[in-house]
């Protein structure tokens, strides 16, 4: 199992960070030892001082396919699910300024957070849902997928250009603004139109 992460995929998340609007998605990817064990907590890794939070909207691969068109790739997944890709800010302000690889900012061991996962048909449309985050009982992030730069089924066309999918991969669909830095002790709840799909303790 792999997991696809796109980044810079909402307007309003790019500027908060000064990143440049991309041309095509820009993607990366997280190992599978990066998943966060059911009911395990997340825990501060000790090599960064500023770990942030984005809450993202997954995507559960449910076919295999290469060069999919969009028109047809709502028939790789039949569930929607909602997650966390932490992040060391810090290391990865360091590797953005030299231009090398993300992998030890983004794929670290407990880095990707992977809800629950429900059926796509309970949703409604797939391009008008709402999704949030709070962090302690305030709400930190908020998102709706109207605002996505590309959309579930364009980042299918794009990412099975270069990588064939396969089932059971979970493709992380980019972070709204709000992101912010987790501390010991935080609880982080996430909803997709006002229902919970996780929560997670920071340790
Ligand atoms: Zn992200």
């Amino acid at each position: 199992m792999k997991i696809i992460c796109v980044g810079r995929n909402y307007a309003e998340h790019i500027k908060e960070l000064d990143n440049q609007r991309p041309e095509q998605p820009v993607l990366f990817m997280k190992p599978d030892s990066a998943v966060i064990l059911k009911n395990n907590p997340f825990i501060i890794p000790t090599f960064s001082s500023d770990i942030h939070y984005e809450v993202e909207l997954l995507v559960k691969i449910a076919k295999i396919g290469k060069h999919i068109a969009r028109e047809f790739a709502s028939d790789y997944y039949n569930e929607i699910g909602l997650g966390i890709d932490f992040t060391a800010r810090d290391l990865q302000t360091q590797l953005k300024a030299k231009g090398l690889p993300w992998e030890r900012a983004k794929g670290f061991d407990g880095s990707a957070m992977i809800g629950q996962f429900v059926d796509k048909t309970t949703l409604g449309n797939l391009n008008a849902l709402d999704f949030s985050m709070q962090k302690n009982g305030s709400t930190v992030q908020q998102g709706n997928t109207s605002d996505m730069l590309w959309k579930i089924d364009e980042l299918i066309e794009y990412i099975s250009k270069y990588f064939t999918l396969k089932i059971g991969d979970i493709i992380f669909t980019g972070t709204p603004s709000g992101v912010g830095p987790v501390t010991h002790g935080d609880q982080l709840v996430g909803f997709i139109n006002n229902e919970e799909f996780f929560s997670l303790k920071v340790k």
